[in-house]
């Protein structure tokens, strides 16, 4: 095992994920947000495999996501949230791509696009209902809707706005964004609506037409209490070098830490450079053998040190196995020792693990771009 640590990423829990956002949201459906490549995981290996656990709708942000995700989707459409770019629009029609118009200069340009080329061309609306982010403010509603001309060159699929509280369920923003939303709704008629990301849909009141879910998916906690998503991704590293040192003696980069007692030192190959959070440095945990220990001195570029003087001699051993994300230590308690969200811990991820993917026996994923491009 030449890399530092091994990523393993279950996709039969990430289908699993998926069926259960379904169940929850129904009869809403569930389209998958796989922007910055996937969470992290990988934007295709996640839209194929939604896809063939019935996923009909992909997210991404940015134009140059959708252009290199769509080539592995087949006929799935992929919509980019983050909108269109000035001098983008040549590309995002040629691509197939679907951008989400999130002001009228975007839909303006779009439009132009669309006259340009001779014909309709798909597109979502969003609107702001008070996150003041993306979308088209209350004052760009009205001068989209007083030109039905520019609204008649684009095939609408969806009217979306975003939440800004929606992993708390109990605070009352979201209701005032809901109520903007359906305010908004009822001057686009026949258009179909989403407004709810992951936990939006674990609120409790219904889901419009499509949920855009993201973390939920890869395991992350939507909504305040309990988890009821299946972990998707599990790091394990090894123990690269064994040290039992004595009392008094600094350990790491300025010596932050300092022994109190006779210290075993275990170095683990992972750093800040692979996503593993600095500020986890005397603060953070990784398990052996199911046991907690903790990270002592500063977090390195490449290595981190753990404080092993409490774990069994037989768990100890250059190679030995060390949880970083599994079963006793989940994305949300790391990031939660690191002050940020899973989401953070997930995108950043570093591309130097070996990377294992567990397959979702009985799913079948669309044809690879190589697959396709050989004649029948
Ligand atoms: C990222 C994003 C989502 C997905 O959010 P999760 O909280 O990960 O479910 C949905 N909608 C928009 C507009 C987003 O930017």
């Amino acid at each position: 095992m030449a890399a530092g640590a091994r990523l393993t990423i279950d996709l039969a829990a990430l289908a699993a994920n998926y069926r259960t956002l379904c169940a929850q949201v129904a009869p809403a459906r569930v389209g998958g947000v796989v922007k910055a490549d996937g969470y992290g995981l990988g934007a295709a290996l996640v839209a194929r495999t939604l896809i063939a656990a019935g996923c009909e709708h992909l997210f991404v942000a940015l134009q140059g996501e959708a252009e290199a995700l769509i080539p592995h989707v087949g006929p799935v459409p992929v919509y980019i949230l983050n909108g269109l770019l000035p001098g983008g629009e040549e590309a995002c029609a040629q691509a197939g791509a679907i951008p989400v118009l999130n002001s009228l200069d975007q839909a303006r340009r779009w439009g132009a696009e669309a006259e340009r080329l001779g014909r309709r061309l798909p597109a979502v609306l969003q609107v702001d209902t008070g996150m003041s982010r993306m979308g088209l403010p209350p004052e760009e509603i009205d001068a989209l809707l007083a030109r039905p001309e520019l609204l008649a060159r684009f095939d609408m699929r969806w009217l979306i706005s975003h939440l800004a509280c929606g992993d708390d369920p109990a605070d009352p923003a979201n209701g005032a964004q809901e109520a903007r939303f359906r305010a908004i709704a009822a001057r686009f008629p026949d258009v179909p609506l989403a407004l709810d990301n992951s936990g939006g849909a674990f609120q409790s009141r219904g889901h419009f037409n499509l949920v855009r879910a993201g973390i939920a998916l890869y395991g992350g906690t939507p909504s305040t209490g309990p988890n009821p998503m299946r972990a998707v991704v599990a790091l394990e590293a090894r123990i690269a070098q064994l040290r039992t040192i004595p009392a008094g003696t600094g350990v790491g980069y300025g010596l932050t830490f300092q022994t109190t007692r006779e210290t075993r030192i275990a170095t683990i190959p992972v750093g800040y450079a692979d996503g593993w959070p600095r500020c986890l440095g005397n603060r953070g945990s990784a398990f052996i053998a199911g046991t907690r220990v903790p990270v002592v001195g500063r977090v390195s570029m490449d290595s981190i040190t753990l404080d092993v003087t409490d774990i069994a001699p037989e768990h100890l051993y250059p190679g030995a196995p060390v949880e970083l994300i599994g079963p006793h230590q989940t994305i949300d308690a790391v990031a939660a020792d690191a002050g940020t969200i899973s989401y953070e811990i997930l995108t950043q991820l570093s591309r130097r693990y070996e990377r294992v993917v567990l397959p979702a026996p009985g799913l079948t994923s669309p044809p690879t771009p190589e697959q396709r491009s050989i004649p029948a």
